[in-house]
Formats: C-alpha cells, structure tokens, sequence
C-alpha cells in the first residue's frame, strides 16, 4: 500500500518535506493554516507604487554552500537568480558612527581583525583585542550552552561584541546576544572554534581568506523570492500532491495497528485526516500542543525558542539623493545607538537592480524612485505602534542614510508584521536538539521540520532537507 503522508504546515520546510516524499512515491496531503504557503517568504503588492511586488519576508538566501542555487536550478528558476550590486558592500550603524561592514566575517566577527575596515569601527585598541583572539586557548568561553555574548566577549572582547555581533544577532536573527545560544547561531562557527582554535580562524576557514564585501554571498529571485514557494507550489500539485490553504491543524492523535502507527489530525474545519506518517513542519510550541498527548515525550523534548515580533516599515520615497547609495546595500543598527529605534535598513533599489528597474517602470513620472525597508522589534522591547511607524522610520532613514527623507518624498508605504516567524534559541537548544533526534529515531513515522530546528534561514532548510534526502531520517 502506498504510505499516506500528511504535512503540517506550508512554509519552505513543509514544501520540501511534501515534495520529498512525493519523489518518494508517497501519497501526500499538505494542510496550511494560512490563505497561501510560503510561510516567512511572501510578497505583497504596493498600489501606490504601480502595483510593485516587494518581499515581505525574507528577501534573499545565502549562497555559500550552494544548495539553494542547486534547488532553484532544478526547480527552472535559474534565469531568475539575482546577486547584489557589487562593490556597494553594507554599513554598520553604532555610537562610533556608520562604518563599512568588514568583509569576510561571519556573525559579525571578522576574519582579519587589523583590516582597516574592521580598525575603523573598532578603533586601534578594540582591534588589537580582537587580533588577539587567535592566540587563546580555544576551549576560552566555549563551554556546551555558552551564549554568543559569553563566547564573543571573553573571546574577541567588548567593542567585537556590541559594534559588529550585536548588529547581525539583532537585525538579522531577532535576537538578543545574551540570550542566544552561540552554538545555535551558528553551527559552523561552533564546531569551527573546536577544529581551528579560535575564532579568526573559524571564520577564515568558513569565509575563505578573500575580503569580498559582507552580504555579497547571497541571492534572490527576481522578481520576488515567493516564486521559490509557488513553485513548489506548482510542482507538489503536478505531481499528484494535495495541498490545502485556510486549513488549521487542531489536534492530533496517534494509534497502532498491528505495529503500524497510524496519526489522525484534527483540521480547524471540522475534519479528521489520518496518515501513516506525520510531518509537522510548523513552528516549535504548536508542535509541542499538538503533540502534548499523541506523543508526550517527545513533545516535552521540543525546546522552547520563544519568537521575536518583527515590524517592518517599507517606504517607496521619490528622493534623487539616493541616487548616490550612501548606505550602500543596507545598514545594521547595533542595539543602544541614540536617536535610532530600526535594528536594519534594506536600500532594496540600491542592493537589487532588478528592484530599481521594476521601479522605474511602475512608476515612470517618479524622478528617483527607491524602495528603503526598515525593520523594528528587538528582544524586550515594545514594538513601535503601527500608525507612528511610517514617521519614525522616515526619521531613522534619515539618520541612517545621511540623508533628510519625509512624507514630501513618500509615494507609497506598508507596514508587515511577523509575529511568530522569527524563533530565539536559548542557552541548551543544541543538546536539546540532539536529545530530541534521539527520541524521534524511535518514531520513524513523525517528522519535525522547520527553522527552529535546522537553523534560521532558507540555505540551513534546504541543506536539513537535503540530507533527509540522502537518508538519516530523524
Ligand atoms: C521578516 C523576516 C525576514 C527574513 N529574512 C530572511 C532572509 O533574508 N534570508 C533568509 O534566509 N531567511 C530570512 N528569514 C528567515 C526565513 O524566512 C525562515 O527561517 C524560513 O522561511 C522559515 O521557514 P519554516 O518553514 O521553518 O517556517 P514558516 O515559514 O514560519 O512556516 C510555517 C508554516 O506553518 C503554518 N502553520 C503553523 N501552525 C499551523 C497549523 N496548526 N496548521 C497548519 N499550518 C500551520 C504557518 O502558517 C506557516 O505557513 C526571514 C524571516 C522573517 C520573518
């Protein structure tokens, strides 16, 4: 009989986990609460802006280990891969002034700390500190469960901490440095640290030795990066596979007949499905509900990664002074910097040109037009209310930039809220992780897929689904 797979959940890991077992030759079913799949890549249209389509989510996926490039080739999105402006690198916004981001870090951290660009955030002191890194112990501050504060700052020291890793940690993961587990950040660098001995060297190994401009290791899809999700949309329903939008899974239970399990969801509609094989690719504490009592242990060893609310404010502004870039591609905004609330700035005209293209089109009367994306949220926080958001992000435009912006130059805004999308893993997400793949070795009829396990970001999805793919099954 042919295996009955349901999925839990339409973002980018349910996708791949239903397209999985569809290549498999499984009959599969693939239930998402939401009107469309996509999960955390999605776009919207701005009617202000000639019915331009922008990221809502994420904007782009890095590019370093290839496997997304490798999965949009095989999807045919080839044609529509876009990389970054080159030479424009990105800034990095503190109380010591916006600087050009170092090349060739990871997390922040630099992999040449006397660099000049890395001199000139740092300053001379901050920079020999970080220089000196390489010569401690490697076991220094790496202790199982160690945050990236503990690790980066007994390592690389303060000024590493809060003007270069604080920024990244903040805009880009959601979260909170003394807080998040450094093993969880990032994998690689972890189990860099073991095998090289220190930082610097980590990142070197991982970055390579060139100085490319930070951020120029990623790519998109033009014209937005939903084609990714809605062509796996396509794909999945050519194939054979059900996929049903508006449908939220309510509970579940799991029987056994003859040895088999055999899990039975409750839909949001009213409906019981049942399935020979379960994968729940939604985020970790409604995972942990629906499986509270259809399978108590392993539910008990999901860990908590409490989620971040991020806010973010899009602006299209007719403003020739940005003409000149003078961001470059974006800006990361380290936590405490006075007079600026945004944690990131997205110049989304300056870093992709298929952007400022579809730009001019839409809007031909338009002299300069640009689309700047502000993002807001960070751990402990109050989000700033919706109707202020578009003010105060003209005015932290405006200092980020250098450049006065207001409702003068406004043509067209949004305002997107993500509230449960972005997860904090906290000090013990690792070894909870590795308890919890133990646990589900014995359950080989359940999947637990998502960010939450295998890393925020599309690149660490695809490379979890690739190497389910190539078989370990957990
Ligand atoms: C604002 C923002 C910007 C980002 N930028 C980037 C970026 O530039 N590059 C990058 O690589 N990553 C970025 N990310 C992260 C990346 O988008 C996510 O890590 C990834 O998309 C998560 O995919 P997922 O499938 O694990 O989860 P999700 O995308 O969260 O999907 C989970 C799905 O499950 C559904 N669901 C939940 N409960 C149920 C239920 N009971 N029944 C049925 N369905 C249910 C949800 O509706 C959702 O569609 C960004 C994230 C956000 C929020």
């Amino acid at each position: 009989m042919t295996m009955r797979v349901l999925v839990v959940g339409g973002g980018l890991a349910g996708l791949l986990a239903a397209r999985r077992h569809l290549r498999a030759g499984h009959r599969v079913v693939l239930l998402e609460a939401t009107g469309s799949v996509g999960g955390a890549i999605a776009q919207s249209v701005l009617p202000g802006a000639g019915d331009l389509a922008l990221n809502t989510g994420a904007e782009a996926y890095s590019n370093g280990s290839g496997a997304v490039d490798a999965l949009v080739a095989e999807l045919g999105l080839a044609e529509q891969i876009v990389a970054p402006r080159e030479g424009l690198g990105s800034r990095v916004v503190s109380d010591a002034g916006a600087h050009r981001a170092p090349g060739a870090s990871l997390l922040g951290i630099p992999s040449r700390p006397l660099a000049a660009d890395v001199r000139a955030v740092l300053g001379t002191a901050g920079a020999l500190r970080a220089a000196l890194e390489r010569f401690l112990p490697a076991s220094l501050g790496a202790r199982p469960g160690a945050t990236v504060a503990q690790v980066v700052r007994r390592r690389s020291g303060r000024k590493v901490l809060e003007r270069l890793v604080a920024p990244v940690i903040g805009g880009v993961h959601s979260s909170d440095p003394a807080t998040l587990e450094f093993a969880a950040a990032s994998p690689a660098l972890s189990a860099g640290l073991a095998e090289h001995g220190s930082l610097t060297a980590a990142v070197r190994r991982i970055r390579g030795r060139s100085a490319g401009s930070a951020g120029t290791r990623v790519h998109s899809l033009s014209p937005t990066m939903a084609a990714l999700p809605q062509t796996l949309q396509a794909r999945l329903l050519a194939a054979g596979g059900i996929l049903r939008t508006g449908v939220e899974v309510v509970g579940l239970t799991r029987e056994e007949t003859d040895g088999e399990a055999v899990w039975q969801v409750r839909t949001s509609r009213g409906e019981e499905l049942s399935a020979e094989h379960l994968v729940l690719a939604c985020p970790p504490d409604t995972a942990r509900e629906l499986l509270a009592t259809a399978a108590p242990r392993v539910a008990a060893a999901i860990p908590q990664a409490p989620s971040a609310a991020v806010r973010l404010a899009a602006l299209v502004l007719d403003a020739p002074a940005l003409d000149a870039f003078p961001s470059g591609t974006g800006a990361l905004v380290a936590p405490g910097t006075a007079g600026i609330r945004a944690k990131a700035l997205t110049h989304a005209s300056a870093k992709w040109e298929h952007v400022q293209r579809a730009l001019r089109e839409a809007l031909p009367s338009a002299c300069s037009p640009h689309l700047v994306r502000l993002s807001y949220g960070r751990p402990g926080e109050a989000l700033p209310g919706r109707e202020e958001l578009i003010d105060l992000a003209l005015a932290d435009a405006t200092r980020i930039l250098g450049v006065h912006l207001d409702r003068s130059q406004l043509l067209d805004s949004a305002v997107i809220d993500w509230e449960r999308a972005m997860r904090q893993p906290l000090p013990g997400h690792r070894a909870a992780l590795d308890s919890l793949a133990a646990l589900l070795a014995e359950q080989p009829s359940l999947e637990l897929v998502g960010s939450w396990r295998a890393g925020t970001g599309i690149d660490a999805i695809v490379r979890a689904d690739d190497s389910l793919t190539e078989g370990s099954p957990s």
